[in-house]
Order: structure tokens, then sequence, then C-alpha cells
């Protein structure tokens, strides 16, 4: 149990519980578990302070709000998001251009130093909304935020490759939801509204997404992935943002540097205008979580395009680099796609030999690339298979993955899952299962099928949506069930689509989120039956889905 007024009288009443990873029931007072330290936290709070200021005073006049403003509320937000900005003076920027907006809108009390802003934490900061609004109500209001934060890094995605457009509408819902969370008198109901609100804009976001990359990089078809590296200098490039990856295979056109994906930048293989290049060579390592452990064998450049940063170990830290809205102290950061420093760093570094690729002597190729409109070009097969019994139920088996040891619940349960079944998975909680084993072909429809990137779980809805269409079903009813593993604020924002679209029965884990009280859930669980996953037996899970449990 927090003990919330101890925390508000330390210097520095420091305090987050926005990801699965808080200690106990939230990260206090002293560095998180991400390495985050009270001072982080402290500006971080308060640049998402200022989004709600600027949220306010943009539907004061609406004339007077630039696009830029937008878009600055948007990369505010995603900056503060889980493992993504740890340097305080790139944050301390995002305060002054934010308080420069608010300003100019007409909202002018705003700090100005890093002092200040660690000083008012006790007015501003998560203990003090805790402490005013209770446990169910405060734990409601984060929620909002930690959608709109993961929302707002998708729509900061789709910027450099469509504009800010297709993004407006959505950002403006977005700004609406959290100016109301300026009013003190927000019951239960009105806040989860919010939420479902926050869920319907993400959505809105995540399909402009998936517009602008199909629209930039080409329909996106099955393809294999190579996960041996092959001899050569190379840099590796973790995060999700496609389009640096796009400036940096340009940028290396003929270098004779290889390019290698790492994480959530797997389904860079999918696009045909990315797989072009011929130096995009394979995929080394797994899931942001075991950064520490592998990318010491990397010998070239990192470059993080976005979340999630894990502490940089000495033995690479000098080749780290970070871009967009990622920064670590001490580490270069690289702005305007410019990539020449990442250039020279693989130039100077060792890269791959023919000897030391052997370590790798063994690895298979991973399939990507099952977004919807390759998936929907199989949909006859697929309704075939389930109107001849052939093809019994859907899983989607994925999401943010992290460290907790209750994780071994995903691949516990995809292990399990009958071969007259089809496993859909995506986001970086594909590495727990995708090399398990070979998991076959249902009459040559491949058993395990990669949707993509978190934000394309926009593609698994489309998929759900289209199999509704054809069979009659509603979505509720088909045999479809979804285990979600959930990490951080995209992950929430996800969660919210999903609810907002109605979608009931989903499995949470492996634990629910400390933020939602006892109360909220028992509001969640009543209205759309979330239920937490059995981390002790995934085979119970297992048979009552297959049993068609609502
Ligand atoms: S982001 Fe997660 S790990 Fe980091 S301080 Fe917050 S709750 Fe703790
Ligand atoms: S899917 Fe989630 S946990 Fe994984 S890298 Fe992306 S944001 Fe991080």
């Amino acid at each position: 149990m927090l003990d919330i007024e101890s925390i508000l009288s330390h210097e520095v009443p420091s305090m987050c519980f926005q990801c699965e990873q808080a200690r106990g029931d939230a990260c206090t007072l002293t560095k998180g578990v991400c390495s985050k330290t009270p001072e982080t936290t402290a500006i971080q709070d308060y640049i998402t302070h200022l989004c709600g200021r600027l949220a306010v005073a943009a539907l004061k006049d609406r004339t007077a709000v630039l696009e830029s403003d937008l878009i600055l509320f948007n990369r505010g937000l995603f900056t503060t998001l889980t493992n993504v900005n740890f340097d305080d003076e790139a944050l301390m920027r995002y305060v002054h251009d934010l308080a420069a907006v608010v300003a100019r809108l007409g909202d002018k009390d705003t700090l100005e130093t890093e002092k200040d802003v660690i000083d008012g934490l006790k007015d501003f900061g998560l203990a003090a909304r805790v402490q005013k609004f209770g446990a169910t109500a405060a734990g409601l209001r984060e929620t909002v935020i930690y959608g709109c934060r993961g929302a707002a890094a998708y729509a900061d995605h789709v910027v450099p490759l469509d504009c800010f457009g297709p993004v407006a509408e959505p950002t403006w819902m977005m700004v609406e939801a959290v100016a109301e969370l300026a009013k003190d008198d927000l019951d239960a109901g009105a806040l989860l509204g919010l939420c479902l609100k926050v869920g319907e804009a993400n959505f809105a976001i995540m399909a402009a997404l998936d517009a602008a990359h199909n629209a930039a990089l080409g329909r996106p078809s099955l393809a294999p992935v190579p996960t041996k590296p092959v001899p050569g200098k190379c840099i590796l490039i973790t995060g999700h943002d496609m389009v640096d990856l796009r400036h940096l295979l340009e940028q290396t056109e003929g270098t004779g540097i290889n390019v290698y994906t790492h994480g959530e930048m797997i389904p860079a293989f999918a696009y045909p205008e990315l797989r072009k290049h011929k130096h995009l060579v394979a995929n080394f390592g797994t899931s942001w979580r075991n950064q520490r452990k592998e990318l010491p064998d990397f010998p070239g450049p990192v470059l993080f395009s976005t979340n999630c940063v894990m502490p940089p170990k000495e033995s690479y830290k000098a080749r780290v680099f970070t871009t967009g809205r990622v920064g670590w102290p001490g580490c270069t950061y690289v702005a305007n796609h410019d990539f020449g420093p990442v250039v020279e760093c693989a130039r100077n570094s060792d890269g791959f030999t023919a000897e030391s690729v052997e370590k790798w002597a063994g690895e298979k190729d991973l399939l990507v690339g099952a977004m919807h409109a390759e998936v929907l070009g199989h949909a006859e097969t697929i309704l075939k298979l389930i109107g001849e019994g052939k093809l019994r139920h859907i899983f989607f088996i994925g999401g943010c993955d992290g460290s907790t040891p209750g994780r071994n619940y995903f691949s516990d349960l995809a292990e399990k899952v009958p071969d007259d079944c089809l496993i859909l998975t995506g986001a970086c909680g594909r590495y727990r299962i995708n090399k398990l084993k070979d998991y076959g072909d249902i009459e040559g429809l491949p058993r395990l099928l990669d949707v993509g990137q978190c934000n394309d779980v926009f593609s698994a809805i489309k998929i759900a949506v289209a199999l509704s269409e054809a069979t009659g079903l509603a979505v509720n009813e088909l045999p479809l069930s979804l285990v979600v593993s959930w990490f951080e604020q995209k992950a929430v924002a996800i969660l919210l689509t999903l609810l907002h679209l109605g979608i009931r029965n989903i499995r949470l884990g492996p634990s629910l989120p400390r933020f939602i009280s006892p109360e909220a859930l028992a509001i969640l669980s009543d209205k759309f039956a979330l239920k937490p996953t059995n981390n002790k037996d995934a085979q119970a899970d297992l048979d009552a889905m297959l049993a068609g449990e609502k």
C-alpha cells in the first residue's frame, strides 16, 4: 500500500507507476526500475502537466492553435513514455517549447528552470494527484494520459510519412480528453468515457499510420527474415520508426555497410520499399529487454529510433546513437535524419568477420508481413478451412514484451495451441513465441502469422472485422481470442482501442496495471469481461478460450 503522505514529505516526491516494471505499487523516490531518476520523473511529469495546460488553452480559442502546437503536444507526451528519454537537458527543451506555446495561447504562469520544476513536483506530481483524487479516479485519469502517450507516439510516426493532416482530428480528440482532466469532479463513468475516447482517437491514428506505411513503403507481404549476420561493416537500428530506417538505408546505399533490424524494426522486411535495399541483410537479436545481453555482440553502431531504450553498458555505450524523441545522457543524438555520424562509426568499428558470424550459424529465418492486406488475400482459404472444420480457432498472442517471470505464460500458451489453430502475433512479444518451434501450416497457410509492430494490431482488428462480415458473426462471437501482453503506454492505447471497439474477453497479462484500482478493474471486468492471464495455468486459459468461454 502506497504511503502518499510519506512520499509527499520528501524533497523530490517522485512516484511513477506507468509501466509494468513498477516496483511494488509504484517506483518511488529513488531510481525507477527503468533507471529513470526522480529528477527525470519530475521533468516528465511537468511536461505532461504542460500538455494538459496546452489542451485547456487550445480549446479556449482553436483558431489560435497552430499545427506545430499539436505536433508538439504529441511529441511532449511521446517523450514521457517509458524507456524513451532519460536526458534531462533534452527534456527541459520540451518544457521550454511547451511553455512558449502555452504562453502564446494566453497561459503564462510556467516554471523556467529544472530546479523550479523539481521543487514544484509536490504540486503537480503523481503523488499529489493520487492524494487529491483517490486511487480509483487517479488511476483512471492516468489511464487517459497513458493512452494519449501511446497514441501520440503513433501520431508522431505519421508526420514524416504523410504530414500531420491524417492525425489532426484524432489529436484534437486527445486534446479534448486531456483538457477534460482539468475538471476536478469527474466520476468513474466520465473518466471511463474519456478512456474510450482516447481509444477511438488511437484507432484513427493507427489507421492513418497503416495507410501512410502502405503508401510510402509499399503493400506489405509475407517475407522471410534472415537472422544470421553476414561478414562486413554493420549498423543496427532498433525502435519503431520506419522512416528513420528508410533514410538510413538510403544514406548507406553503396557504402558496403550492412543494415540490421532489432526488436520492433523486424517488420521492415515486410515492406517492398525497404527490403529492396539489398544491404538490409538480417535481423539481429530479439526484444528490447535483451538489449544488454545482445548489443555487446554487435560490432557496429546501434541507432535507437524510438523506445524501448535500456541503460547502455559501457561496452557498447560509445556506439549508441539516438534520434527523434529518444535520448540517453552521454550518447550522441542525431537530428534531422542526418546519420553521417552513425555511418562514420560503422566505418571505424570492427564489423562482423567470417569467424564471428559462426556464433549464429544455427539460426533460422523468421517470417513477417502478415498485415491485413496479405492475410485478407487468403480470406477465402481461411473461410473454407473454418467451414470444413480444419481451422478451429484463431489466437492473437502478442503485445509488449518485458522481463517479469510470469511472461513465460505467453510461450507456454503458444506452445500448447493445437495444430488446427492459427496464431497471430505482433509487437516485441513475438519473440516469446516465434523461435519456440516450427508451427507448420494448415493446408499451406502458415500457422504463425506476424502482423507487425504494436501499431499493426490495427491489422489484427481489420482481419477480425473482415471475418465477422464474411461469416455474419459478431466479432465477439468469432472463434477468435486475444491474449495481450502489456508493458507500457502504447499497450494501454491499444487496449483502450480494443475496448472502444467493444471487444470483450481480452486476456491481459502478465499482471494487471498497478494504476487500475480494484474498483476500476471491477468496472472493466463487468463491462468488457477483461480478464487477467492465468500465469500458473496456460492450459486452463487455452481450454476456456477453445470452449468459446464468454
Ligand atoms: S517508467 Fe516504469 S520502471 Fe520507470 S519509473 Fe515508471 S513505473 Fe518505474
Ligand atoms: S512493442 Fe512495446 S515493449 Fe516492445 S519495443 Fe515496442 S513499445 Fe517497447
